[in-house]
């Protein structure tokens, strides 16, 4: 399976726009940060989890010829707001798959209406089929996708675990029971946003606490704001097993 980062940025992403903090300003390439994003590919299959308002620009820099569907981890619009840029592969494959829990199936119907419509359809409006989940696995062609649940604020929100991988962004706390859907991970991905406490996010150091409970082989944080520092000198204060994840990162698990 191979992972790789189309974003590792939060809500704003890296520069925000106007900002003239250092990070912003900064030239290390792996200090800017669109909105986040993975693309997971194993055999001939390639599953995107969230559509951001970068989707077009993630999905050509990744050069990513075709998917087969996108997996929501919830309805905020820095997971949701591209969506009428799956287009091209609505018009190749005459629909994209979605996958996502009903909160984020309604507030999707409301916000782009166009889409979801029945009568009255726009031709050039995006077709796509809707899988709604709960909190249990399904398959992805020959992989068990195992939801996890954490709480993103007062918001419950999914994560995903793909066999010996998993992609959590937008955690703030997580039950027990959920956490140990976690054990044996070669890799696990995690957000974390900055150095001071977050009324929905992990900090840096609540997420170092929860990777330490979960020992994982390797970690990647993800979700980051300009106000966690730099890449180069965040990335040195890091225990062993744990790095910043950079956009356009790929990895073999
Ligand atoms: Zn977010
Ligand atoms: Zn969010």
């Amino acid at each position: 399976m191979k992972v790789t980062f189309l974003g590792t940025g939060t809500s704003q992403g890296i520069p925000v726009i106007g900002c003239t903090d250092t990070v912003c300003l900064s030239t290390d390439p792996r200090d800017d940060r669109l909105r986040s994003s993975v693309l997971i590919e194993w055999d001939n299959y390639a599953y995107v989890i969230d559509c951001g308002p970068d989707f077009r620009q993630q999905m050509l820099s990744a050069k990513v010829i075709n998917i087969n569907g996108i997996l929501f981890t919830h309805y905020h619009a820095d997971h949701t707001a591209g969506l009428d840029d799956i287009r091209p592969y609505s018009h190749k494959n005459g629909k994209v798959q979605f996958y996502a829990k009903n909160d984020v199936i309604e507030n999707l119907k409301e916000r782009f209406r166009y889409i979801f419509a029945t009568k009255n359809r726009y031709i050039g409006a995006p077709n796509v089929v809707l899988n709604e989940i709960t909190n249990r696995s399904f398959n992805l062609k020959n992989i068990k996708v195992m939801p996890i649940e954490v709480n993103h604020g007062e918001q419950k929100i999914f994560g995903y675990r793909f066999n010996d991988f998993a992609y959590i962004t937008d955690a703030k706390t997580i039950t027990t029971k959920e956490r140990e859907k976690l054990q044996n991970l070669k890799v696990i991905v995690v957000n974390a946003l900055r150095i001071d406490e977050h009324p929905t996010h992990f900090n840096l150091q609540q997420s170092l606490d929860f990777i330490k409970k979960i020992k994982p082989e390797q970690a990647y944080l993800t979700h980051i704001s300009h106000k966690l520092g730099f890449h180069s000198e965040i990335s040195k204060i890091l225990p062993k097993n744990v790095s910043l994840a950079f956009d356009g990162l790929s990895i073999q698990i």
